[in-house]
């Protein structure tokens, strides 16, 4: 669509003319009519979101607001997920901006991984060029949805201006300790040649993306200790809320376990000197005891047991030992049946492979230990409970002794996380190409060598398929950065989960050439306010972003520890998928329906029809880009966040019944308009706009179109301007999910003289202001204790905002019969408020009791009304 000339130094009217799309108002609104009007108002809406995004007062001035998507990986093109997702987002920026926040809303890609590699693999092309050719694309699609990102924050993590501060990230991790490289037993999946971390792979042992049932294999890795955040990722989930974070929280708390122990780091040697020694990480519940140990026992699992001997027996001593922490002294390491070491996990295993042995607590390893000849000391005086033969502990109280001790360990470096027994740490090693190198550098004199940080990025060689001649090139062989002798690169690269864990905060600096963002930004536009993905990506994703959110704030470069305040996890989009008895997919166009029953057309047999997640496979997946050409960009955004809540998975069909039902709304709102526009073109009769029976209708219809309680109390009169006043708030209600429409109903509408006090008439839509409710206008504001309503106040919907359970306390307090209501003291119960915005709120007072959870719930049934 070209533009129009901009003629307003010609006429004191035209900036209206100018941003007037249809000349002539046609009666019905049609798809054809969507279309067009959408390309005429697709450049201004960009115009309106450019000049705000690049507006510094804007930024300085008002309260921040950040709301997030989850960046798509660049697949080639969007899909519905996409597209309900990055429409709930611009909602919420938009709406967000228009109550007068400083909205931060960005996008990127999340380029590095597999597909890229494979493609390239597949079509003989650069992994890049085929990615940046599907960021086009897909850049080209968000633009064409109209979702107000603010594109100056665009970034690509596979970009050497992104990975950079990615591997800058790791060399702060593993210059603190918490990037370390061992040997591991790893999960390896044979179809993707790739080590897969636990949370990649499914509850049938199968890798999530290629479905391979999945091996295991030993390897030297790069490792980011979750252990080391454990119990701060643990006790911070207590300040996400309930409502948004319940289901996370569940199986975050699952994974990490309870933090009730630390792991102590033993320096081990073998006896054969041709062995690399190492570190044998043993768990404790009890680190205090460290000086009673006589022995360490593992079981065959333990990764050691790949360097050793397979004929030794169980109960005999090994040919290494472990140097203890604190003492210096040799350990014995012996080789121990599984049933010694505890609770199993879902493969029948147990959660430790090593356990140490102290006989002052434990019975059995006192006599193993007597019958194997075994130094050692009893460490508690059993007459005060005081430890003794325990160094710096001696005359400490046992239980009381445990936090001292891992503290110890943590500044001798030899553990001391307070964490639990299952808390694996993440394995960010992939042994592929298309990711962020890991910038570390092998020399034979100084082993492990980190790239200095002026040198960074390690720029990703060439690619070379399959790593083949990788090892033999100038890339890989460089020089140490140290002793300037000849050494090697690492040639793994990072886990894109890594990538992914910090884009939120490179969004806030992105073209920052100094550091991988500014503390400053970070202090004043973090956290997250709003984080919104799909739910399948939150699990991983959220928990490492958490993990390194924590580390960073351990770093003083954040506010918070959390990255995110809220997150709305959103439902997959499922499409309706045909089968035969043998479970071959058929696609729609081949299936016809005869009384309520699915045939296949050429073979006439019977189909079974389900909703499944769409997959190309599947045959089920419908392209967004079908029904922007069909019926517009404004209907579909409508179409995907109505009939389903965002958290719900969706079924998805396009119906007739819903499709005219969207559709219905659209027209509506454009006859309202339309009439509207005409009565105030009366020249002179403005009185009598409309007789009573038009009125009447008229109103009726504005309630069924805003479909919500906001305008019951409205004072519509006849004969007023309220009635336009209304008509404009409907449409800045309705603007952020249909952007062009909305534009082009109130371009129609503010020529008229009526708008001149209302609005400002020289905005576009979205640039004005959210209306605010009137502020006589009360709503039920109600006292519950233990379920039961006692009071009921009355607040402006408009005071709802900042309330709290202080606040609302004191309102009922200044209630005369306030305290007869609640008969007990305030100190016995627990308070939580319940607020539906604009409409409603309530303060509940439930017993702290065993009954209190129960009568939460009751409360909450009763606020459904
Ligand atoms: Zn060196």
């Amino acid at each position: 669509m070209i533009r129009l000339l901009n003629l307003s130094s010609f006429s004191p009217f035209s900036i209206f003319n100018r941003t007037l799309y249809h000349k002539t108002w046609p009666k019905e609104f049609t798809y054809e009519s969507a279309r067009a009007l959408e390309n005429y108002w697709r450049p201004q809406l960009e115009e309106s979101q450019a000049s705000y995004s690049n507006n510094s007062e804007i930024k300085e001035k008002l309260p921040k607001k950040y709301v997030l998507s989850m960046f798509p990986y660049p697949s080639g093109r969007l899909h519905l997920g996409h597209v309900r997702v990055y429409t709930l987002s611009d909602v919420l920026a938009r709406y967000n901006r228009m109550r007068g926040f400083y909205v931060i809303h960005p996008i990127g890609f999340d380029s590095f991984g597999l597909p890229a590699e494979n493609a390239a693999i597949e079509r003989n092309i650069e992994p890049d060029v085929w990615t940046d050719s599907n960021v086009d694309y897909m850049r080209q699609q968000l633009k064409e949805m109209a979702f107000s990102f603010d594109w100056n924050r665009e970034l690509s993590t596979c970009k050497s201006s992104y990975y950079k501060w990615t591997q800058h990230l790791f060399l702060q991790l593993y210059e603190k300790g918490v990037a370390v490289k061992k040997e591991a037993l790893v999960n390896w999946d044979p179809v993707d040649k790739t080590v897969l971390a636990n949370e990649q792979i499914d509850e049938n042992g199968k890798s999530w993306r290629s479905g391979a049932l999945v091996e295991k294999k030993i390897l030297k890795q790069w490792f980011i200790k979750s252990s080391a955040y454990a119990k701060s990722l643990m006790d911070a989930m207590d300040s996400l809320s309930t409502e948004d974070w319940d289901k996370v929280k569940n199986i975050q708390k699952m994974w990490i376990g309870n933090c009730n122990g630390c792991f102590v780091d033993f320096d081990l040697k073998y006896e054969d000197n041709n062995l690399e020694n190492s570190v044998l990480s043993v768990f404790t519940e009890t680190p205090q005891a460290i000086y009673g140990v006589s022995h360490v026992n593992i079981n065959k699992h333990h990764i050691i047991m790949n360097n050793l001997r397979t004929d030794v027996q169980e109960n005999s001593r090994l040919p290494c030992y472990a140097i203890h922490p604190f003492t210096k002294q040799k350990i014995p390491v012996y080789l121990r049946n599984d049933a010694e070491f505890g609770t199993l996990n879902a493969q029948g295993v147990p959660y430790v492979d090593s356990k140490l042995a102290v006989p002052s607590l434990n019975e059995n390893e006192k006599d193993f230990a007597s019958e194997n000849g075994l130094d050692f000391k009893s460490i508690i005086d059993l007459s005060n409970g005081k430890l003794i033969n325990s160094g710096q502990f001696n005359g400490q109280i046992f239980s009381e002794a445990f936090e001292q001790a891992t503290k110890e360990l943590l500044k001798i470096n030899h553990g001391g996380f307070i964490t639990s027994d299952r808390l694996n740490d993440w394995c960010i090693s992939r042994q592929r190409y298309w990711g962020c190198p890991i910038p570390l550098i092998y020399c034979d004199n100084c082993k492990v060598v980190p790239v200095p940080y002026d040198q960074l990025p390690v720029e990703l060689p060439k690619m070379d398929k399959n790593h083949k001649n990788l090892k033999n090139s100038t890339w890989h062989h460089t020089e140490c950065p140290k002793c300037k002798g000849p050494a090697v690169r690492e040639t793994d690269t990072m886990d894109t989960f890594m990538d992914s864990s910090w884009y939120y905060l490179r969004y806030l600096d992105v073209n920052n050439q100094n550091e991988p963002f500014d503390t400053k930004k970070a202090m004043k536009e973090m956290p997250v306010d709003i984080y919104i993905g799909g739910v399948e990506h939150a699990m991983t994703h959220l928990f490492v972003s958490r993990l390194i959110c924590h580390f960073l704030y351990d770093q003083n470069k954040l506010p918070e520890k959390e990255p995110f305040k809220r997150f709305i996890a959103m439902g997959m989009v499922k499409g309706e998928t045909y089968k035969t008895k043998n479970g071959r997919y058929v696609p729609s166009d081949n299936v016809i329906k005869k009384d309520g029953k699915f045939f296949c057309k050429q073979t006439d047999e019977e189909l079974s029809v389900d909703f499944e997640k769409m997959s190309k496979s599947k045959l089920n997946g419908i392209d967004p880009q079908y029904m922007i050409q069909k019926y517009g960009v404004d209907f579909t955004r409508l179409f995907l966040l109505s009939f389903v809540h965002p958290k719900s998975d969706r079924n998805f069909l396009l119906s007739s019944d819903m499709i005219n039902g969207t559709l219905g709304t659209l027209q509506k709102l454009w006859e309202l308009v339309g009439t509207a526009d005409e009565e105030l073109n009366k020249d002179g009769s403005k009185k009598e706009i409309f007789n009573e029976q038009e009125y009447k209708s008229l109103k009726t219809e504005l309630y069924k179109t805003r479909n919500s309680q906001l305008c019951m109390k409205y004072p519509v009169k006849y004969y007023d301007e309220s009635y336009y006043k209304l008509l404009v708030e409907t449409l800045i209600i309705a603007s952020p999910v249909i952007p062009h429409f909305t534009s082009e109903c109130w371009s129609k509408l503010k020529s008229h003289q009526v708008y001149d006090k209302l609005f400002d008439r020289k905005k576009i839509i979205v640039d004005l202001k959210w209306p605010k409710v009137d502020s006589d206008w009360l709503v039920d504001f109600n006292l519950n204790v233990n379920g039961k309503k006692v009071l009921t106040s009355k607040i402006s919907p408009n005071d709802l905002e900042h309330l709290n359970c202080e606040k609302a306390l004191e309102i009922f307090k200044s209630i005369q019969n306030f305290e007869q209501k609640v008969k007990n003291p305030i100190d016995n119960f627990e308070i939580s408020l319940n607020v539906k915005p604009f409409l409603k709120a309530t303060l509940n007072l439930n017993k702290k009791s065993n009954r209190s959870k129960e009568m939460t719930t009751e409360t909450n049934e009763n606020d459904k009304e």
